[in-house]
């Protein structure tokens, strides 16, 4: 299996060496980094050089987009010469914690999803409480790039819509939550085609580690969770899930 979204060099209880090998003893053999802040994107270009199994997301967050600077387009297109970056991410809107620059994020998703199309890369989406102006922007500014809906929080309905427009979505420990009904029904309706598994470690751990620090081996319980609603076999996630990463983000 894939991790399809695991900030590795953000998780504090473990080294990078026990995050790989856990991950390896559980059935996962590579893990895609997204960059979140700009100094993420040195340690990215790091962690893919030193592990063959990593690779990287070259982008800044929607609640990092104050710390943006254009001179950052430049650089993602030189560092994004390595074969080792699979996507633009992750990049999107945020609209839960501060929306006092609703209007800045726009501006660095749309310059972003630009790149993304210019370096023909994947993008990999953030969108909390945003989903509206996620999708209208998608719509009326990617060009080709394939769009992965990262920790999708959306209703059956707009995964629907999601689907429709060809996007992934990204599921990750949430929908291992007991409460988390929303999740639950989006696993089990849309295309096993269309999903694919990420922790977003170190956060959003799933059962029966809620609460401790996520890392990439926790993968399996969220492939067993889709698996269970979804009433086939793990294997059959395991396997549809992995060929669905290695397609979007062209890895072998
Ligand atoms: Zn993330």
């Amino acid at each position: 299996m894939i991790d399809t979204h695991s900030h590795i060099n953000m998780i504090e209880s473990l080294s990078l060496d026990e995050i790989i090998k856990n991950a390896f003893d559980n059935g996962i053999d590579k893990i895609i980094v997204p960059s979140a802040y700009p100094a993420d994107m040195e340690n990215i270009m790091d962690l893919v050089n030193k592990y063959d199994n990593v690779y990287g997301m070259l982008g800044i967050h929607p609640s990092e987009v104050k710390s943006w600077d254009d001179s950052f387009i430049e650089k993602i297109k030189n560092y994004a010469k390595n074969s080792k970056i699979a996507a633009i991410g992750e990049i999107g809107l945020d609209y839960y914690w501060d929306k006092s620059f609703n209007d800045l994020q726009k501006e660095v998703f749309i310059k972003q999803i630009k790149l993304a199309n210019e370096l023909n890369l994947p993008i990999d989406i953030h969108d909390r409480e945003a989903h509206k102006d996620t999708y209208d922007i998608i719509q009326e500014h990617n060009n080709g790039s394939k769009v992965i809906m990262h920790c999708f929080s959306g209703s059956v309905e707009f995964a629907r819509e999601c689907v429709k427009a060809g996007f992934y979505l990204g599921i990750g420990g949430v929908v291992t939550f007991k409460n988390a009904v929303k999740m639950k029904e989006v696993a089990k309706d849309v295309p096993l085609e269309k999903i694919l598994l990420e922790t977003d470690a170190p956060y959003l751990t799933p059962v029966p580690f809620r609460g401790k620090e996520n890392q990439p081996a926790y993968v399996k319980y969220i492939a067993e969770e889709i698996a269970s609603l979804r009433e086939i076999t793990k294997e059959e996630v395991a396997l549809v899930t992995t060929e669905n990463a290695k397609t979007v983000f062209n890895i072998k």
